[in-house]
């Protein structure tokens, strides 16, 4: 659907001479002229060279017509699409956000763990912020208090910090919660509804004891409540991949949640194609359920974490070399496992895990959209997918493999995400499209040189080949360069948010 604003009359004035023929006027002055792109605009299939003109913060006007501007880009040879969104990053700092930034992301939202509480998480990042941002109320926080390791009270809003005093307390999460204790999680979660959150966040790997009637339970409360739920769903260690799926498809199916399940690759594993037929299959049916990927082989995973504890590896047959310690960029053997165990203090891990192969599949198969799963840095190091993620599909797929046509990917990277969202926040009615009426947040590339460059030896390089990227109608990367000290960002609510 287009959208037209009623304000759009202000664009071209149109004034009656005294014959009372229409006479066109001066042509109004925008305050961003986007000049001579390639306008892609997936909903509409708008694949032509356009000028777009921008106003307070929204698109106006698209046409042949020349416009003026009080600024101008020239945006001939280059395209011109809906700014990136990102519904699985996971951290918000300014370093990681100045990355997406340069990887052409405009919204990046936490969904898949979520965050609480939600007031506190929110509050902290208006009007400091280079991009959108949102997030899900975290079942695993919720759950945490409910079994009383954690309060409300003294949560900090920093969502890995409290994750990490609530993972320390062991016992919790391999239990089951009482009808009562589901009574209160639903109150809170309710509470973070309320200030705004989209949906609500749950990563089972972490909390085990929420088993499937603690599951339905919660998308029961949420199908009533008309949000969605975002869900790492019970694997390693627990099901196969397959299994985990199928717990989705069934919970969607029984009670009319909508499910949108996290990473496709690392949750699906050597099961990824099965999973992703299981997930289309469900579609067909009228199964509100979804999915994503993330570009690479590797997972994060931690040290110190039990996913990689020895037990682990030896069940899913992985050797110490899959595992790359992210402070030295090594591969692991089990003296070096142990050691550094006991004296690399981040622990972080990547884990190579997956097959080149089953990306492929994900990333071409036409359920997904892509999601990077991105993390902290930690001292500039960590995960190439935050910062690499989106223009690497453009690198991979559209040029090198040719798999995806540039709508296609255009489509994966902003489109589908904005039309997943939402019914569920209404911000993304006007984003993920190149329309009159949406709001300006736009990234502008060169097809032929967007490539990330970020990998798992030096995670943190910015991608290349993005020239602009709008957000809110402000520049926060021009002429292929970070600005520094420009917060356009806006929050995401939910369709419960009561202050917006
Ligand atoms: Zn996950």
């Amino acid at each position: 659907m287009a959208y037209r604003l009623a304000t759009l009359t202000i664009a071209g004035s149109l004034l009656f001479g005294c014959g009372g023929e229409k006479v066109q006027t001066s042509e109004k002055t925008y305050d961003l002229a986007i000049m001579n792109g390639r306008v892609m605009d997936p909903e509409t299939g708008l694949d032509a060279v356009r000028n777009v003109g921008v106003l307070n913060g929204e698109i106006v006007s698209i046409s042949q017509q020349p416009i003026k501007g009080a600024k101008v880009i020239d945006a001939a040879g280059l395209v011109v699409a809906p700014g990136f969104i990102d519904m699985h990053a996971h951290d918000h700092s300014d370093f990681t956000h100045r990355l997406h930034a340069q990887d052409g992301v405009t919204s990046a939202l936490e969904l898949e763990s979520g965050v609480f509480p939600v007031d506190k998480w929110y509050g902290s990042r208006i009007g400091g912020s280079t991009i959108n941002f949102g997030a899900s109320v975290s079942h695993g926080l919720v759950r945490a208090i409910a079994f009383g390791v954690m309060k409300e009270a003294e949560l900090t809003g920093d969502t890995s910090q409290d994750e990490n005093v609530a993972a320390r307390q062991i016992g919790w999460q391999n239990q089951n919660t009482t009808l009562e204790q589901r009574a209160q999680m639903d109150a809170l979660i309710h509470k973070g509804l309320k200030y705004g959150a989209v949906g609500v966040g749950y990563h089972l790997a972490y909390t085990p004891g929420a088993d499937h009637e603690e599951m339905l339970h919660f998308y029961e409360f949420s199908a009533k409540e008309k949000v969605p739920n975002f869900v790492h769903y019970r694997s390693i260690g627990q099901v196969t991949p397959l299994e985990g799926a199928r717990e989705i498809i069934d919970g969607a199916e029984k009670t009319g949640a909508a499910i949108h399940a996290v990473h496709v690759n690392s949750s699906g594993l050597w099961q990824t194609r099965e999973v992703l037929e299981l997930l289309e299959g469900g579609q067909k049916r009228g199964i509100d359920v979804s999915t994503e990927v993330y570009p690479y082989t590797g997972a994060h995973a931690n040290l110190h974490s039990p996913i990689a504890s020895k037990e682990t590896l030896a069940r899913f047959k992985l050797d110490y070399s899959d595992l790359q310690l992210v402070s030295t960029g090594e591969r692991l053997t089990e003296k070096t496992y142990d050691y550094y165990k006991e004296h690399d203090a981040s622990g972080e891990l990547i884990a190579h895990v997956m097959k080149q192969e089953n990306i492929d599949l994900a990333v071409e198969h036409p359920i997904t959209s892509i999601g990077s799963d991105g993390g902290a840095y930690v001292d500039g190091k960590g995960h190439p997918r935050g910062a690499g993620t989106f223009s690497r599909i453009f690198r991979q797929y559209v040029r090198e493999r040719q798999t995806l046509s540039l709508m296609d990917a255009v489509k994966k990277v902003s489109y589908m995400p904005a039309k997943r969202l939402e019914n569920f926040a209404p911000a993304m009615k006007r984003r993920g499209r190149i329309q009159e009426g949406a709001i300006a947040d736009i990234t502008i590339f060169n097809a032929n040189e967007i490539a990330d460059q970020a990998t798992f030896a030096d995670g943190a390089l910015p991608s290349k080949g993005i020239a602009y990227v709008i957000v809110n109608g402000q520049a926060v990367v021009s002429d292929y360069k970070f600005v520094e000290g420009v917060k356009p960002g806006q929050p995401i609510y939910g369709n419960k948010a009561e202050q917006p």
